[in-house]
């Protein structure tokens, strides 16, 4: 049985390489080919996702990383990632989809939104996976959901989670791998609690990676 997930990614090389246990500690994401960085960020989402949820990220992520965002046109499919024996969807592999996206061409930054449940081997959940230092992310909405764990529905709490997670998410393509700071965006959350814990912000030490790009 796969360990419990949370909000990094266990490393599967983009080249195939091999997996190395998750943990508070564990870098993050996964290296990406080299491409190119020019132009603003791009918001795709992957399967059907709430209009509201991109239109808030847009506003937020344009804001906090001093970059503007457009949001692509339409959404793409999560099917190629799709696990019948887990019946999840594999994060590496539409994390690369999304990287791959024609459309992505010149941006700078990629955040793919989902709200399938995502996967990597090792894990039995992730909510989100990125490219280490390059230009990719990809974050769920699936586990946000206080409806996912037999609670009310909390729109607006799952708007403040995704925003924490997108930036975590984002983070990541940055080169920022787990922090200790518990009121960083980047500390590491292996539950929608322990989301809620931590700020939707970079901590003094972090921000300054993300201002340097
Ligand atoms: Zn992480
Ligand atoms: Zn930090």
């Amino acid at each position: 049985m796969p360990a419990a997930g949370g909000d990094h990614a266990g490393m599967t090389a983009a080249a195939g390489g091999t997996q190395a246990p998750g943990g508070t500690q564990a870098p993050c994401g996964v290296r990406a080919p080299d491409q190119a960085q020019e132009g603003g960020g791009l918001i795709v989402a992957v399967g059907s996702v709430d209009q509201a949820h991109l239109k808030y990220l847009e506003l937020i992520l344009g804001e906090v990383l001093d970059l503007p965002f457009r949001i692509l046109d339409r959404p793409i499919s999560a099917d190629t990632a799709f696990d019948p024996v887990r019946r999840q969807w594999n994060a590496g592999k539409l994390l690369q989809v999304v990287d791959d996206l024609p459309a992505s061409r010149g941006a700078s930054r990629i955040l793919g939104i989902t709200e399938v449940d995502l996967f990597i081997p090792i894990l039995t959940f992730v909510f989100g996976l990125a490219f280490l230092d390059a230009r990719t992310a990809l974050t769920s909405t699936h586990r946000l959901h206080p409806e996912f764990y037999g609670l009310p529905a909390a729109p607006d709490l799952v708007l403040r989670r995704l925003e924490k997670e997108a930036l975590h998410e984002i983070g990541h393509t940055y080169g920022l791998k787990h922090c200790d700071d518990r009121g960083c965006v980047m500390h590491y959350s292996n539950t929608a609690e322990e989301v809620d814990l931590k700020d939707a912000r970079y901590c003094p030490a972090c921000e300054v990676r993300v201002r340097l790009g």
